[in-house]
């Protein structure tokens, strides 16, 4: 991908060259609109090329579970026509106790409403999908068999050059440091690397959003903080050892899953911050390898080859503010995603998409509503894993 000159103008230009400003440019680009994205670094270089793959329909209410319906459509259809793996390979939660399997029934009540096919399952049979599992804990488990998992650098570099073929310019190693403003009207950007016309601006900074909305001047309250979230990687094992993502809230809140080279690739809820930091640490390390251990014993012989860390862009809530800010025309957001911003990329990307192109959306946007934070209407917590 050629990092491209900055352009004179843009009508559309998005800040943030992550899964999520790049599905955006790429629908718009789709769909005929001029579009711009504009990235600090290199394309994927924020959370996205840091993330732990997992895509699911299994949330807790009526909103999400919707739009990660509709999502998982669309990683299946673009992941076929793009030629990138995404493969259905379930989400497996691991109940351990009665409240929790109550819980997870209402979840599941929810997800059949919209068609997701979620079921509640044996340990036995959860056994059967994950023969390495210690189930002499578990009572129960939730399983969808379409929920699954993607690889972010793969796909999001395949979103990326098919957004390019439909005219969208990404300008890579480029940084928004101000807006020019006149009369409540965006009239441009000013950037590391000269100045960009353009009136239709959207946020897709996630863990930056609050310092492109303090530039935009924006008095609105919207909190998203930068929390420090760390992964794992281990050597490769037998393909199709764990296929799907295994999830333990009671072991520290641990998802695991083996990736397409073999390796076995997981977190826990272990979180720091607010923090820009990124350094791995020590505990994390520790809190991975017992936890992990205590859903899986086999991974014991493993050896690790490597963490990092990155951020989950986190609301109070756990939702992330999608929507059109109304003091400043064209001011738009879609960034806090707590967490599941890779697996609600495209369907955020048709969401964003429909309101600058037709001014409403079938999806429910409104559950993302940039304002509830000020009105002091916090949905429920979403499912957040990791
Ligand atoms: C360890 C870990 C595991 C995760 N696991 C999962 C998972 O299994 N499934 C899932 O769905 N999600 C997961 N996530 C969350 C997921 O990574 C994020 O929600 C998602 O990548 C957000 O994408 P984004 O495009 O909004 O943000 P980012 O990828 O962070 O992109 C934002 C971009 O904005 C750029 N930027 C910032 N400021 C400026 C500026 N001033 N000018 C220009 N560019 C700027 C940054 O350089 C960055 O590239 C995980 C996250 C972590 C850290």
């Amino acid at each position: 991908m050629p990092t491209r000159e900055l352009p004179e103008k843009s009508e559309i230009t998005i800040i943030g060259g992550g899964i999520v400003g790049v599905t955006i440019a790429h629908e718009l680009a789709k769909r005929g609109e001029e579009v711009t994205v504009i990235e600090k670094r290199f394309i994927g270089s924020g959370s996205t090329f840091r993330c732990g793959t997992g895509i699911r329909q299994q949330f807790n209410d009526e909103a999400n579970v919707q739009v990660m319906k509709r999502s998982v459509e669309l990683w299946k259809r673009y992941s076929e026509e793009y030629g990138f793996p995404f493969e259905q390979t379930g989400y497996l939660f691991l109940l351990y106790d009665d409240e929790e399997v109550e819980t997870f029934k209402r979840n599941i009540a929810i997800q059949n409403r919209f068609g997701v096919p979620t079921r509640l399952i044996t340990p036995e049979e959860a056994k059967e999908i994950v023969p390495l599992l210690d189930i002499s804990e578990v009572i129960a488990a939730s399983w969808n068999p379409t929920d699954g998992k993607a690889d972010p650098f793969h796909s999001t570099t395949k979103f990326a050059l098919h957004a390019e073929e439909f005219g969208a310019r990404l300008v890579e190693y480029t940084e928004v440091k101000d807006f020019i403003i006149k009369n409540g009207e965006i009239k441009g950007l000013k950037t590391t690397r000269g100045t960009i016309k353009t009136g239709i601006v959207i946020n897709a900074t996630n863990a930056w959003a609050k310092l492109i909305n303090a530039m935009a001047g924006i008095g609105v309250k919207i909190p998203i903080e930068p929390y420090k979230h760390q992964a794992v990687i281990t050597q490769p094992i037998k393909k199709g050892s764990i296929k799907p993502m295994v999830i333990s809230f009671k072991y520290g809140h641990a998802y695991l899953t083996q990736t397409a080279h073999g390796g076995v690739v997981g977190g826990v809820g272990y979180e720091l911050g607010p923090t820009y930091d990124l350094n791995p640490t020590y505990e994390f390390l520790r809190e991975v390898s017992y936890y992990f251990t205590k859903i899986i014993p086999a991974l014991r012989e493993l050896l690790i080859l490597r963490t990092w860390a990155g951020y989950y862009a986190k609301t109070p809530d756990s939702n992330p503010a999608i929507g059109k800010i109304e003091e400043l025309s064209d001011y738009y957001i879609a960034a806090g995603f707590s967490g599941h911003g890779f697996m609600m990329a495209p369907a955020v990307a048709e969401m964003v998409a429909d309101i600058i192109t037709k001014g409403k959306t079938d999806l429910p946007v409104e559950w993302y509503d940039p304002y509830r934070f000020e009105r002091g209407e916090l949905r429920g917590q979403a499912l957040q894993m990791g």
